[in-house]
């Protein structure tokens, strides 16, 4: 399946799923499809060593990655994720979909995404910051303000991405606040970030069921994943009127078919760090989380969640991908087969690196916009990325995800080809 000798990919696997999607825009792309081995290939990728005193006295040792897919556009950009079960191939994948991510929405970066193996909830605060800020200090190899910009993914935050601001910037010798999206606000971060993501979500599927006649007062809602992403998109589809009758994250799954009550629930996610224990609701086992009566599924945890399996059983009409990767393409057929519309995560999620190039550019000219400006320009660009998007599927009688793939890869070749190869 893979060209390259360093990773195994399977027809599951993170890689695998993004190089069999990759196949299937190869025959929209024309006589750009020459370029197309370009996509396949990661230009770049980084594995260092991160060794730690732990507050025992012992030393532990943990595997981190910043891979660079492609920097035909500009600098790479891409989140840091710290999770146990980080490889080297799931970055590889990461990394692509933020590549045609960017793309898709139109703005002047390449792809970018990396990551370390280890399991954050582990270590005590005084760990965390001595693991990001030896990270950081590997990577800084790669990384900087014109050349890859990270920002904040699974279990990374504000005060980490100010740690690698910092790190960064005593490496350098002077305050380099556009290396890092997603820091606090008043370290160069954006008004709007926090939910950004979020609200892409949101946006992306208020035009998308407005296009098949659902009315999103009273839609139901089933959210996997009850993050940054899934609970900022949960709460802006309850403020439009729609009901959240399923809840799933890694301390339970939740259900109520008449709607969580969304104040208290924000409230136990923040005494608890998760909804596990909300009294508001029946507590269910894991798997039945797909099979809840609902209008729209909302996957915003990890890859490779919603199978084949699963797909045949959700009752959805409508899947928004906040997370990046959760659908297999075994499960997309499948989705397509039964007439679910699936917006997919290069476009579907893309709001929070959106509102990342605003902090960045805000950074550069030290210029800060208010909230109200960010949502807005937020919503056009998402808003118009979709309406090409649309009118790509609708033309060559494709799905959403390949079309956002043609019109991205489209842009990334057309870059690839003007700039031509070096030597
Ligand atoms: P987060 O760490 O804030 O939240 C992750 C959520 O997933 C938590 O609620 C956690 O409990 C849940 N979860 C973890 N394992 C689970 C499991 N096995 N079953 C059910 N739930 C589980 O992360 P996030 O930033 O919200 O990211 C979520 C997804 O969105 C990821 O795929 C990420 O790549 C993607 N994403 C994030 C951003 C961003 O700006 N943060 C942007 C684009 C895409």
């Amino acid at each position: 399946m893979s060209s390259l000798s360093y990773v195994s990919p399977t027809s599951d696997s993170p890689w695998g799923t993004y190089l069999s999607q990759v196949d299937r825009v190869i025959p929209y792309l024309g006589p750009l499809a020459r370029w197309a081995e370009t996509l396949k290939r990661p230009k770049r990728a980084l594995i260092v060593d991160i060794p730690i005193e732990m507050d025992d006295g012992t030393v532990r040792h943990y595997e981190g990655f910043r891979v660079q897919h492609n920097l035909s556009r500009g600098p790479g950009k891409g989140g840091v994720r710290y999770h146990p079960a980080v490889t080297l191939e799931e970055v590889m994948a990461l990394s692509a979909w933020m590549t045609v991510k960017n793309a898709a929405v139109n703005l002047p970066y390449g792809g970018a995404k990396g990551g370390i193996r280890v399991d954050p909830k582990q270590l005590s605060m005084k760990e965390l910051e001595k693991i990001t800020r030896r990270y950081t200090s590997e990577i800084g190899l790669i990384i900087g303000p014109q050349q890859d910009i990270p920002a904040p993914d699974v279990n990374t935050n504000a005060q980490i991405m100010a740690w690698m601001m910092d790190t960064y910037s005593m490496n350098v010798g002077a305050t380099a606040t556009g290396v890092v999206t997603g820091k606090p606000v008043h370290l160069g971060g954006s008004l709007g970030r926090v939910k950004a993501t979020g609200r892409g979500v949101f946006v992306t599927g208020r035009e998308a069921a407005r296009r098949i006649g659902l009315n999103l007062d009273g839609a139901r809602i089933a959210v996997q994943g009850f993050g940054n992403v899934g609970s900022a998109a949960a709460e802006l589809f309850a403020g439009a009127g729609a009901k959240i009758v399923a809840v799933q994250d890694h301390t339970g799954t939740i259900v109520n078919r008449n709607g969580l009550e969304m104040g208290s629930l924000m409230e136990t996610l923040r005494r608890d760090g998760g909804v596990g224990n909300f009294t508001g609701a029946d507590r269910t086992d894991t798997e039945s989380f797909w099979d809840v009566d609902c209008d729209i599924l909302i996957p915003a945890a990890l890859e490779g969640v919603l199978t084949a399996e699963r797909a045949n059983r959700t009752k959805a009409k409508l899947v928004l991908e906040g997370a990046n990767g959760p659908t297999l393409p075994t499960a997309d057929d499948v989705l397509h087969d039964r007439g679910v519309l699936v917006v997919p995560d290069v476009i579907c999620n893309a709001g929070g690196v959106t509102v990342s190039y605003f902090e960045w550019v805000q950074d550069f000219s030290s210029f800060f916009w208010s909230e109200d400006e960010i949502n807005v320009r937020l919503d056009k660009i998402m808003v118009d990325a979709l309406k090409k998007i649309w009118d790509t599927a609708e033309r060559h009688k494709i799905s959403l995800r390949t079309a956002t793939f043609a019109v991205a890869c489209e842009r990334i070749l057309m870059a690839r080809q003007e700039r031509g190869l070096y030597p």
